[in-house]
């Protein structure tokens, strides 16, 4: 295997593309991250928050948490190649490899693997609705930052998003906080918390030049629409999409049978770091199966 060849290049470089990286070295095989940024770890770095999910990683924030997936990843000596994204890939069904060009450098850069995996995580869907700072779309250190103090502000959406960020933005002393939702899906324990009067739930129209919700005027609106897939390879490779992510079936293989999707591209049932990591293992333990048998046969072959 040439410098250029890989077993797989996986692009996103967050907890489930650096889990996939790790399970495939461990499995003896050939793994390149390509990151878009310049850290590994994905959303984990925008968590200033305690990360009290992870079994044996309580009371590590979300940063120190995406530190040490990083720290992991180099110890191991896999192969990154940050501020890199796909520009183009072809697949030759002869060879059953994949040639890919990646932007980012003076230079076309041109890699060849067997598989794909795709682990870019996810943006905040924005209702069609534009940032500023008085318009902040989904939850992350823009939130944090954020002052509210003696501020009117209304917060859209009606998941634990929503909710928490109530909590959250409450504790910065505004003058007012309201939560408007057409629905309510957040957790119970997170809806006992909302003061009465601070909850609409049903229909509301949103003026956003006039800042105006249901007709009512506010400092900051907050929305919390929830996510949609980042699919790096839209443009490029078609796969099926539901619900703005990317479809697979359980062994997280796309609608292209060499592209796996990992993580919170693919819609999880509960999207966290737990279940992106474990989606990285379902799929490098499902290449390395692929990549055996063929080498199996070709051994058998030479008997
Ligand atoms: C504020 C906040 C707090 C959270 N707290 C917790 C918590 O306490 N516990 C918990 O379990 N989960 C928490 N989460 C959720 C958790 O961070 C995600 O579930 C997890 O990071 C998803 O991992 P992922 O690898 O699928 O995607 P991401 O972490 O989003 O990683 C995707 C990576 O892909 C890269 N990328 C995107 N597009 C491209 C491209 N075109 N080319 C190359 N690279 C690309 C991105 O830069 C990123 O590094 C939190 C999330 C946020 C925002």
């Amino acid at each position: 295997m040439t410098n250029s060849s890989f077993d797989a290049l996986i692009i996103g470089g967050g907890p489930a593309g650096c889990s996939c990286a790790l399970w495939l070295k461990h499995l003896g095989l050939k793994p390149l991250i390509i990151e878009k940024s310049d850290r590994l770890g994905g959303l984990q770095n925008e968590s200033p928050y305690p990360n009290i999910w992870i079994l044996g990683q309580s009371y590590r924030n979300g940063r120190a948490f995406a530190a040490s997936v990083e720290k992991q990843i180099k110890v191991e000596k896999i192969a990154t190649q940050f501020r890199a994204q796909v520009e183009s890939l072809s697949f030759s069904q002869a060879n059953q490899k994949f040639v890919a060009n990646l932007s980012g450098f003076k230079k076309s850069k041109t890699l060849e693997a067997s598989f794909i995996v795709l682990a870019t995580g996810v943006k905040p869907r924005t209702g069609g609705l534009t940032p500023s700072p008085e318009v902040l779309i989904g939850p992350g250190d823009h939130i944090e930052t954020a002052s509210y103090r003696g501020k009117r502000v209304a917060i859209l959406g009606g998941g634990d998003n929503a909710f928490e960020n109530y909590q959250f933005i409450k504790k910065k002393k505004p003058k007012s906080i309201k939560i408007f939702a057409r629905n309510v899906r957040a957790q119970f324990s997170f809806v006992k918390k909302v003061k009465s009067g601070d909850l609409r739930v049903g229909q509301y129209d949103v003026d956003i030049d006039g800042k105006k919700v249901n007709g009512e005027v506010f400092d900051s609106i907050v929305v919390m629409y929830g996510w949609q897939g980042v699919n790096a390879l839209e443009g490029i490779v078609s796969l099926n999409m539901r619900n703005g992510f990317v479809e697979t079936d359980y062994l997280r293989r796309t609608s292209h049978e060499n592209i796996y999707a990992i993580g919170e591209v693919s819609q999880s049932a509960h999207p966290c770091c737990v279940t992106a990591m474990a989606d990285g293992i379902i799929a490098a333990k499902d290449i390395q199966t692929r990549i055996d048998q063929v080498r199996v046969a070709q051994q058998l072959k030479l008997k």
